[in-house]
């Protein structure tokens, strides 16, 4: 079931109302928002419906408010998408009695000032869905959650994929629904036991799935490979075998490092070395990929057409442990700018590792969705992006 999207509503939108549920949840320091990504994301979708000739009312949730906490209000991010949209934009404190929306573009409070919204409530859902005529969700990032606002509204009016939903899920899409093949997975970052269910999502759907960063050291230790004090999870020995086992019955190949970069501590600049995963020392940390490993992976790169990637590669915040993740980062950008390689990342660590190689905007997508892109590499399905699936109208 196809998901619909802004060229399904009417051209002409003068005197409708309609409600977008962005993610507003911008960084704010002393009143200012400090990093604007996320108003950004919002742009083409507001101006596409107030081209059309709509009042819009915006809906978002702010931090993690437990009920009306006048520090968790949206009113100062006002000004900031303001500037951006060139025009004035209102503000409505909904949960006040016989609160009416003006015309133009107006922020309504914070959604989760209700205690209603997460808990996906009908009945703030129906206040909410009584201010509009359409629906429009342009929040990925919060579609993992089935709140009033993302999904249970949804059913209430006629609902649409705002253009930055619609984009991501286009991109995803092509990562691991109808992808280009072969796929290859990256899985980086700390810990296996917060990816298990990505891991098991991947086996069955790549080619090729490298394993880098904690997570591989407790592949590694599940192989009977001495790892010294490197970080891993003992208590997940088991789970690192049995995801081998399914990459293997799977028909997927699983890419573990076969050599590292080791140190004495974890901080920047450590003293360091270049050694096969069979020549730890008891006294060393691994806390990067090594050159050869990371030669290997790019080998297998130049083999595929798609590339999904989470997690960073090594202690990447600890120059020169950033290496690896460096390295892989600038041979995707450089294949998928050759157009031989579509190329898709998420995380917001790894989203870090893309900015500090100076390539993110090289790569065919970058997801900023954090927890929602996690689910999707889980293979779940998205709450707030079923409610847009074509359905008989009430
Ligand atoms: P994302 O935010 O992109 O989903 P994660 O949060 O899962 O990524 O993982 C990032 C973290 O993993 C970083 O803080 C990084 O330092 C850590 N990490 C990667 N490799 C190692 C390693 N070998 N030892 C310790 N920590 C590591
Ligand atoms: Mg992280």
């Amino acid at each position: 079931m196809r998901v619909r999207t802004l060229d399904d509503m009417p051209a002409h939108l003068a005197g409708k109302r309609v409600l977008v549920r962005c993610d507003l949840n911008v960084p704010v320091a002393e009143g200012e928002v400090a990093d604007r990504t996320r108003l950004e994301a919002a742009l083409p979708t507001l101006r596409e419906l107030e081209a059309r000739g709509a009042d819009i009312l915006i809906l978002s949730h702010f931090g993690r408010p437990k009920g009306r906490d006048p520090a968790l209000s949206l009113r100062p991010v006002g000004a900031a998408l303001a500037a951006l949209l060139g025009r004035e934009v209102g503000f409505l404190d909904w949960l006040a009695d016989g609160a009416t929306p003006a015309p133009g573009v107006t922020i309504l409070e914070n959604t989760r000032f209700d205690p209603g919204e997460e808990q996906n409530d009908p009945g703030l859902a129906r206040r909410l869905a009584a201010l509009g005529d359409f629906y429009v969700n342009d929040a990925f990032s919060a579609a993992h959650r089935a709140h009033a606002s993302t999904e249970a509204i949804a059913h209430l009016l006629p609902a649409f994929a705002g253009r930055s939903m619609e984009a991501e899920l286009r991109a995803l899409e092509a990562a691991l629904g109808q992808p280009e093949r072969p796929v290859i997975a990256i899985v980086g970052g700390a810990k296996v036991s917060t990816k298990i269910d990505v891991l098991a999502n991947l086996v069955a759907r790549v080619a090729h799935l490298v394993i880098g960063g904690g997570m591989a050291n407790t592949f590694l230790a599940a192989r009977g490979i001495a790892i010294g004090r490197s970080l891993h999870e003992p208590d997940h020995l088991e789970t690192a075998r049995t995801i081998a086992e399914r990459a293997a019955r799977a028909g997927c190949t699983l890419h573990l490092p076969f050599d590292v970069v080791v140190a004495q501590d974890f901080r920047a600049n450590a003293p360091h070395r270049v050694a096969s995963v069979h020549e730890v020392a008891p006294d060393e940390i691994i806390l990067d990929l090594g050159p050869a490993s990371v030669e290997a992976v790019g080998d297998v790169l130049k083999t595929c057409r798609t590339l999904v990637w989470n997690g960073p590669l090594g202690a990447f915040e600890l120059p020169p442990f950033d290496a690896a993740s460096l390295a892989i980062a600038r041979m995707a950008a450089a294949l998928t700018a050759e157009g031989s390689l579509v190329s898709v990342a998420g995380g917001g660590d790894t989203v870090a590792a893309l900015n500090r190689a100076g390539v993110a905007g090289q790569f065919s997508f970058v997801s900023t969705a954090g927890g929602a892109f996690l689910e999707w590499m889980e293979g779940r399905a998205l709450p707030g992006v079923e409610a847009l699936r074509e359905k008989v109208l009430p």
